[in-house]
């Protein structure tokens, strides 16, 4: 089949679909179907956050408590209702479930609605909020684990070629961005003999870089080091805790806000030279 047959009707499908999400009532409909399906997501990274440290299985085993081993029911495992209502105690044996699941999981939500309120109703902030919710998982694994496990480089290889299909046109920027910050910071890590900064680090801003674009990614890597740099000199002091640096989080800081307001935030720094 010749192809300038086919094509005029895909092209047609967007615009029929773009009409259709423009209308205010479908709209909000569609923000708060994302926001509790972030929530239910949220619940799934709940399972990765606890599972993945322990190379556990995490879709075949059947939730349970940690305490009591007791298998949970549908009702005791739905997101952020079931640890309200339960006073965030075991329903069997009273143990206290941390308040780390309904946090991850309204965090997850919020986030997944501010990325199609800021980036609009597209596929592009779906694949936006599959990685953001990635970095989330990531963010607390290596918050407390300090280690970045290879299924999230993988993840965010395969959420950067599908990105990467979708804007085929500047394959090129998305090329430069998978080398531009992984390369310096690999050198770092080969010089330093891996002290400065963990090879995750290095991989993470690779596939994240091909995700964003060599713009985009120079700017989350200066938002990563900036606001990490501020909060663990903040902690230190308060704290008085030792000096080792989980980079993870505050990369993963410096990447959402990049994909989200990359292009604001880069205009308005080249405007200080040009204008
Ligand atoms: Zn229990």
């Amino acid at each position: 089949m010749q192809k300038g047959v086919i094509l005029p009707y895909f092209a047609e499908l967007p615009m029929d679909f773009i009409e259709l999400i423009s209308q205010p009532e479908l709209k909000a409909l569609i923000y708060v179907f994302v926001t509790i399906l972030g929530i239910l997501f949220g619940s799934f990274l709940n399972v990765l956050i606890y599972r993945i440290p322990k190379k556990e299985e995490f879709v075949k085993t059947s939730s349970h408590c940690m305490s009591c081993n007791h298998k949970l029911a549908w009702y005791d495992n739905i997101p952020l209702f079931s640890w309200l209502t339960l006073g965030g105690k075991c329903r069997y044996c009273k143990a206290k479930i941390s308040i780390q699941y309904p946090i991850v999981e309204a965090v997850n939500g919020l986030l997944w609605l501010a990325i199609f309120l800021i980036n609009g109703v597209s596929i592009q902030s779906a694949l936006i909020c599959a990685m953001t919710s990635g970095l989330l998982a990531l963010s607390v694994i290596d918050w407390r684990t300090y280690e970045i496990a290879n299924g999230f480089h993988i993840y965010f290889l395969v959420l950067a070629f599908a990105n990467l299909a979708l804007d085929w046109n500047n394959w090129l920027s998305y090329l430069i961005g998978f080398f531009c910050v992984s390369i310096p910071l690999l050198a770092i890590y080969l010089f330093s003999g891996g002290r400065a900064i963990g090879g995750g680090d290095v991989k993470l801003m690779a596939v994240c870089g091909l995700f964003l674009g060599w713009q985009k990614v120079l700017l989350a890597l200066v938002i990563g080091c900036v606001v990490g740099s501020i909060i663990h000199i903040a902690r230190m002091k308060i704290t008085k805790t030792g000096s080792l640096l989980a980079m993870g989080p505050y990369l993963a800081i410096g990447i959402v806000t990049a994909s989200l307001f990359g292009q604001q935030i880069i205009s308005w720094y080249l405007s200080l030279f040009f204008y």
